[in-house]
Parts: C-alpha cells; structure tokens; sequence
C-alpha cells in the first residue's frame, strides 16, 4: 500500500483510508490528507472509455487502498443507481459558451448528493472493516444542502445515527422544507440561532471533545462526520471533473494534451480542492477558478495570501456560500506548504486566535493555477438573466456566481468546465426574480409552477414530493446548546 492518511496538524500517525473515514476529523483537530497523491497507472486518456461508475471505481480505487474491489464496487453501484434521474448520473450542458457540468440529479437536486449518496457505505464498509460495533453518529453542519443530502443518504442506515444542525435564518425555504421533513427513526434536524460558521464551530467542538467522545464511547457510540471535512466526501467529487473532461475528450471538444478551466462557486472550498487533486492526478487543468459570493474571504485570500474571516457576514441569494471560515482550505494550505503540518498548525492556530493568518511568497507562489473572482447578488441575478436569455438555459444562483465571474475573465481560449451545483428549482425565488417573473406572494410550489411554466422547464420530483410532508423536526437551539441537542437525540 503506498496511500495512506495523516492529519494535516501532524500529530499522530498515518492511518488507513477505512480509519480516515471514520474519524471524519483527526483528534487534533486537523483533517485527513492522502500522503501522496495516486496517479491512475493507465493513460489519462482512457477515462474517456469509462461510464461514471467506473470512473468512480478506478478513483476511489487509488485512493481507498484498504477497501477490497468488491466492497468498493458495492459502494458505486448503491450509490449511483436509479436515485439519479439521469443514467449518467451527471450532464455536461454547453450554453452561452460554458460547460455546465450539471451535478444536481441526485435526490436532493444539488451537488452534494454525488458524494453523499455514496458516503454511508464507505461508512458502514470501513465500520466492519475495522471491528467497530458501536453505533456511528454523524454529525453535521449544514449551509443548506449538505443537510439535506446527509439526511438523505444516512436515513434507516443501520449502525447510524445523524444530526443535522443548520443555520434557522440561513437557509433558503425549499432546502428548510426539505429537511425539517426528513423520515428516518435515526435522523435529528435542529435549527441554530446562529450562521453556518457557528453551526461548523460547534461541530468542530464536539468532535475534539475527548471527554465528551469518551462517555459516549461509553454508552456505545462514536461520532463521526459527513461534511466535506471527512475525506470519504472528497474522494467521490474528484470523479466527476474527470468524468467531465474524458466527455469533452470523447466528443471531440478537444484532444488529450488540450488544457481546461474549472470553474467553481466556492464556499466551504470542498468542490474545488477536489478539483485540485483531479489535477494532481494528471488532469491537465489551465485555471482553477474559484468563485465567492459576496462573502469574497477567498477571494480577497487569493489575491493578498491573507486570509482574514474578521468581517461583516452577509447573507446572500446564495446561502450554501456564505461561509467566512472555508474549513477545506487547510488542506489546500498543509499542501502548498511543502506539506508541513507545523507551518499549517501555525497559521491555523492565528486563524482561530486572531481569525486571521497569512502565507508565506513562496506558498503563495504555489498557487498559481487558482484564479478567484466575485458576482455580488446583483451580478448573479444579471447573469441567470443573461444566460436564460441568450441560451434559453436556466442556472441556479450558486452556479450564476461562477458564471457571472467566468463571463467577466473572457480573453482566454481554455474551455471551462463549470460545476453547477443546484437546480434552480431550490431556490426558485431568487430565480424567478432575476428572470422578471411577476410571482406576487405565491408560495414556493407556486413559484415552482410559475418558473416552470415561464420557462418550459420541469419542476423536479424532489419539490413536487415535498408539498403536503408534514415537519418532522421541530427543534430549535441556541449555539450553546448543540451538545446537549445532540445527547437529548442520543437519549444520555
Ligand atoms: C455546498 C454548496 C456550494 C459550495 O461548495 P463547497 O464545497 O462548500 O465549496 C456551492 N453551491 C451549492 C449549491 C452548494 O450546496
């Protein structure tokens, strides 16, 4: 075995892939990076012969090398089933002169999904793999989506439990509706009186809790995460740029040695980072262009090397954004480091005294192939008009972030690959707004109705399913309270 997991603050020792997924945080506090990068030992080429399923499989092959082909191949094949609507699982659209790499036809119509749907089984694989009979506890802080998809994906998985905490006033209704009606005798939504980065803070809290970890442990269960911290969510979202790639290769769009752009609307730079190891994989890539809303802590980062979250937290038309501490950028920043867990431990340390650090000439040398950029809620909503009218094809305002700044760095011949992330059904207020559509005070299947209609586009099935589901989760607590929220749902 050459790929193993270390914690990129350094202390303890390398673990396996099964054990990374797990713990979903390193006891440290810092989170699992591979100890080297695989590169596949066929052509990068040959991608192009490969359905999605078998891109997944040779992906997480290198990098989950403890998992047995069998088990990693029951994953895949559980997780990419017909919970997709498309048999692709995903859709590369070309509009406007952009690749829209479409990543929301999973069961709660945003990116998430791609990794979610498969995460439960690596998680219950790695359960048995390594002996454990405890009772696995997701925790989770959601912006919006991961929530859902968490929910989604955990739902009546034996050996699990999940908590969902998501910010009360920080989501859009749609993605509220549609986890405060999740079914599931395992499954626990608490709104917090609080943003995102509270309900990630708090999180974060209880999983460095030793004391906390040993009476539950106690008790007979473990925690364990499934936001993009946990490098089981990671892993499966490199597929999808290769996927999309290899598309463009087989259609012809370009040769082998042709490079791209991707683009990406940041938050918790999870989506991107993925794309960077894609790249570290051998997907030749010209510009990672990363895309903020107007809570711009990336892109002021990637312009100054200062990353500075001491500011105003704005809520935006694009709330799986507003995120002024991007948890994956550690990673990123162990990495152009030279991969020095003392240099990271070190600014780390700065980011939660001071919420500020700043990079060295060298490491910001490194980081060279990122490009960033910002729309603010105006420029979004002008370019989900401006997309609509010039190709008739309708983006959610997530992916409208991207857009609007890949639309503004024209000049450069690279195609670009860009992550659309949610269906405009999720938030087809803010959509039908920037189209100009007259909605009145219509509630939000109405809107759905209206969009539809206005744009002879379909409503997808996981909005209409949702109207008429009873809430299923009423709770409600301040940040302090997230720990006990989580042992009132345990019953300790
Ligand atoms: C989560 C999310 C993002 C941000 O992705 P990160 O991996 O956190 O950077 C962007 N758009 C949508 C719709 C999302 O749900």
């Amino acid at each position: 075995m050459s790929v193993f997991y270390r914690s990129t603050r350094g202390q303890g020792e390398q673990i396996t892939a099964s054990q990374a997924i797990l713990n979903g945080i390193a006891p440290d506090g810092g989170l699992y990076v591979p100890t080297s990068i695989p590169v596949p030992s066929f052509p990068f080429e040959d991608f192009a012969k490969l359905d999605y399923r078998e891109t997944a499989l040779a992906v997480l092959t290198l990098f989950f090398e403890d998992f047995t082909e069998e088990e990693l191949k029951n994953c895949v094949e559980r997780a990419y089933d017909d919970k997709f609507d498309i048999p692709e699982k995903v859709a590369l659209k070309e509009a406007a002169g952009v690749y829209y790499l479409e990543l929301w036809h999973g069961p709660t119509i945003a990116f998430k999904d791609m990794a979610l749907s498969i995460l439960p089984h690596l998680m219950t694989a790695a359960a048995r793999k390594n002996g454990i009979t405890d009772e696995i506890v997701i925790l989770t802080a959601t912006s919006g989506d991961t929530g859902k998809a968490a929910l989604a994906g955990f739902a009546d998985v034996p050996g699990t439990r999940i908590a969902v905490f998501y910010p009360e006033n920080g989501v859009s209704r749609i993605q509220k509706l549609q986890m405060v009606t999740q079914k599931g005798k395992n499954t626990c939504v608490t709104g917090i009186r609080g943003n995102f980065d509270d309900a990630q803070t708090g999180v974060k809290k209880m999983f460095t809790d030793r004391a906390l970890a040993e009476e539950l442990a106690g008790k007979g269960f473990r925690f364990s995460s499934a936001n993009s911290i946990n490098i089981g969510r990671l892993v499966p979202q490199i597929v999808y740029y290769i996927y999309a790639w290899s598309r463009l290769l087989k259609n012809g769009v370009i040769t082998g040695d042709d490079r791209v752009r991707i683009a990406v609307p940041t938050g918790n730079f999870g989506n991107i980072l993925a794309a960077y190891y894609a790249m570290l994989m051998g997907l030749p890539v010209e510009k990672l262009i990363c895309a903020s809303n107007e809570n711009k802590v990336l892109y002021d980062f990637f312009g100054t090397g200062t990353y500075d979250r001491n500011r105003e937290f704005v809520l935006t038309t694009s709330p799986s954004m507003d995120i002024l501490i991007s948890s994956n950028l550690e990673r990123l920043i162990y990495h152009v480091a030279g991969d020095d867990p003392e240099k990271n431990r070190e600014l780390m340390s700065a980011l939660s005294s001071g919420g500020r650090y700043e990079i060295t000439p060298k490491m910001k040398d490194r980081l060279a192939v990122f490009e960033s950029g910002f729309a603010t809620q105006e420029e979004t909503a002008a370019e989900i008009k401006r997309v609509f009218d010039e190709s008739g094809y309708l983006i959610d305002p997530h992916t409208a972030v991207a857009s609007a700044v890949v639309n503004r760095s024209a000049g450069d011949a690279a195609p670009v690959i860009l992550a659309s992330t949610a269906s405009p059904y999720k938030f087809a207020g803010t959509v039908t707004g920037a189209l100009g559509i007259d909605t009145g005070d219509a509630d939000d299947f109405a809107l759905a109705k209206m969009l539809s209609e206005a744009t002879n586009t379909e409503v997808p099935k996981a909005v209409k399913d949702l109207e008429g589901e009873p809430v299923r989760h009423e709770g409600v607590c301040d940040k302090d309270g997230m720990e006990q929220a989580v042992k009132s749902f345990l019953g300790v």
